[in-house]
């Protein structure tokens, strides 16, 4: 029987990757959801192609535009319909491809429908992740990582045993003001920093590479799937992108994971797991790819890795109150308010404020990204 797949965040980049590698994977993965914010045209698109079961928009007259044109698929509105879809009985698969908090909530209803989850957006995990581990347990689901760097360490870490591990370690490409001094970061702008020079992503996710912020919340996400310690964890500059991440063991054996960068493989390598099949992903170009460079990260001219750091290394509240201000703040560094150093200063001065407590329901993780957020917009 074919995988039947729900598609979170469907007009997004991953999302349209993971419909080519549906597509690419059509005799084992059948796409029987989709969902996104509001985009109907690319919807109505994506519904004819794939003949969906269920829709969900997010905004409420999408979905109702959406609904006249496809009558005969039913379109649902809002989170209601995004976690309606999460937790579709038709689905074996959740695939959550939405950016930000956004993806908290769906990702909570796949897990509690006892749905196997491919993840590729870190927030969930990093903002509740203590209490996720524990949801994941609860209802024995698994939980695989689609961001490219955790796909990597998943892959990494099959070559031994947890307890043997001594570290991971997260390639960072840099992004694109890896190599300004910190008297210049002070003036770049909007369209500077999204310029990234290896990936095609959504906004938030690219201004945060060119913070490091990206990183920081990687190796928050690291701690919480594979449960290994935040002080086992580390980072590394890697410009090429290639080496998408590596695990050392405990004998000085170091395992990396290297592809072209594509999401197709960790989108494909998630829907296929335990097994590997043909995919995509064309084979490494040796004489393109002739040499690869690593360096550590600069935590003085990009202070948001140093601050995620310590969240990870503070636990409690500290990482769901740094994602959800980061947010808030990247967002207003896009609407030209802020500068881009302000990101880090700004939250710098809002975590030392914060009283962190530990997190234990869901209300209590929506309470704290709540205040992170209207401190973030006033600061
Ligand atoms: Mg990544």
């Amino acid at each position: 029987m074919r995988k039947r797949v729900a598609l979170l965040g469907s007009s997004g980049s991953i999302g349209k990757r993971a419909l080519a590698v549906a597509k690419h994977l059509r005799e084992e993965v059948e796409i029987v959801a989709l969902a996104a914010k509001s985009q109907v045209d690319l919807l109505h698109a994506q519904a004819l192609e794939f003949s969906p079961k269920v829709i969900a928009l997010w905004d409420k007259e999408a979905a109702l535009e959406l609904q006249k044109r496809v009558p005969h698929i039913p379109v649902l509105a809002g989170s209601e319909g995004l976690n309606a879809v999460s937790s579709f009985a038709e689905v074996d698969f959740v695939l959550v491809a939405i950016t930000g908090t956004a993806a908290l909530l769906p990702t909570v209803a796949a897990i509690c429908a006892g749905k196997e989850v491919g993840i590729a957006s870190k927030e969930a995990l990093v903002s509740g992740g203590e209490w996720m581990r524990a949801l994941l347990n609860k209802h024995q689901t698994t939980l695989l990582p689609i961001d490219s760097e955790h796909s990597a360490l998943h892959q990494c870490l099959r070559s031994g045993k947890r307890e043997e591990v001594r570290r991971l370690i997260l390639t960072a490409s840099g992004g694109p003001f890896r190599n300004k001094k910190k008297e210049e970061l002070q003036r770049v702008t909007h369209q500077e920093a999204l310029a990234h020079p290896n990936w095609t992503m959504g906004p938030k996710v690219t201004i945060d590479c060119a913070t490091l912020m990206n990183k920081g919340l990687e190796m928050i996400e690291a701690h919480y799937l594979f449960d290994i310690p935040a002080q086992k964890i580390q980072a590394v500059v890697h410009p090429e992108s290639i080496v998408h991440s590596l695990v050392e063991f405990v004998d000085g054996s170091l395992i990396a994971q290297l592809a072209e960068p594509d999401m197709a493989m960790p989108i494909q390598y998630a829907l296929t797991w335990p097994r590997r099949c043909p995919g995509l992903t064309p084979s490494l170009d040796w004489v393109q790819r002739s040499s690869l460079h690593f360096s550590p990260p600069d935590e003085e001219r990009f202070p948001c890795l140093r601050l995620a750091r310590s969240a990870l290394a503070e636990g409690r509240s500290y990482p769901c109150f740094l994602n959800a201000a980061n947010e808030v703040l990247v967002e207003r560094f896009l609407q030209q308010e802020i500068s881009f150093m302000a990101i880090a200063e700004k939250l710098e001065g809002l975590l030392e404020k914060h009283n962190a407590w530990r997190l234990s329901s869901l209300e209590e993780i929506l309470a704290v990204d709540g205040l992170a957020r209207e401190a973030a917009r006033t600061v």
